[in-house]
């Protein structure tokens, strides 16, 4: 669906769907569960949030965002931003391919950084590597280090999930020589390798 006058034509919904669908290749599902609709802006969007402070009081504020994925199945998309993407497909940023990471970790319920895994092991190992990775992006991010998975990914296990796959399928090489064990779990979850694309 467009908004703030974006017209929706085959250019956007091809580009869309083909960077939605590299999350779903050959895992055992063909679809977002959740997903009911793509809102799509001409340019970044400023979304206004109710926030309750520590002493109850509620503020309206606004922030300028990129894109967003709701809970509620909705995906938000800046179009130039999106373009943006697509014309450099291994710099490790992917507005698309962030998104939709989060509508699949929400499949699980709760949108937390652990989407729905295939068994019960698999938990196990994710929750390990992920939370170790996620803690040594937390540390570098602290001090101003240099990383490979943008250091957006240390704001929480959920936005970690969502960056981590950004770097998974844009600089798959570089991840799988620098964070082995974060790429094997991505191996298994999405069920491609992307280092066999190159
Ligand atoms: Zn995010």
């Amino acid at each position: 669906m467009g908004c703030a006058g974006q017209q929706i034509d085959d250019e956007i919904r091809v580009t869309v769907a083909a960077q939605a669908c590299l999350l779903l290749l050959n895992r055992k599902t063909n679809q977002y569960q959740k997903l009911q609709s793509i809102l799509v802006y001409p340019s970044t969007f400023i979304a206004t949030r109710e926030v309750r402070d520590d002493l109850g009081l509620v503020s309206t504020n606004h922030i300028v965002l990129l894109g967003e994925s709701w809970e509620q199945g909705k995906v938000v998309l800046a179009w130039d931003n999106v373009e943006k993407s697509v014309r450099n497909l291994r710099d490790g940023h992917n507005v698309v391919l962030h998104e939709f990471a989060h509508q699949l970790d929400s499949e699980s319920g709760a949108t937390n950084g652990a989407p729905l895994l295939q068994t019960r092991g698999a938990y196990k190992s994710w929750a390990h590597v992920f939370s170790e990775e996620f803690e040594d992006l937390q540390r570098i991010a602290a001090r101003g280090g240099e990383s490979l998975i943008d250091h957006y990914g240390a704001t929480n296990p959920a936005e970690f999930f969502a960056v981590s796959t950004e770097t998974f399928f844009e600089r798959p090489a570089q991840m799988k020589e620098n964070h082995r064990e974060l790429f094997q779990e991505l191996v298994k979850y999405y069920q491609v390798n992307p280092v066999d694309w190159l």
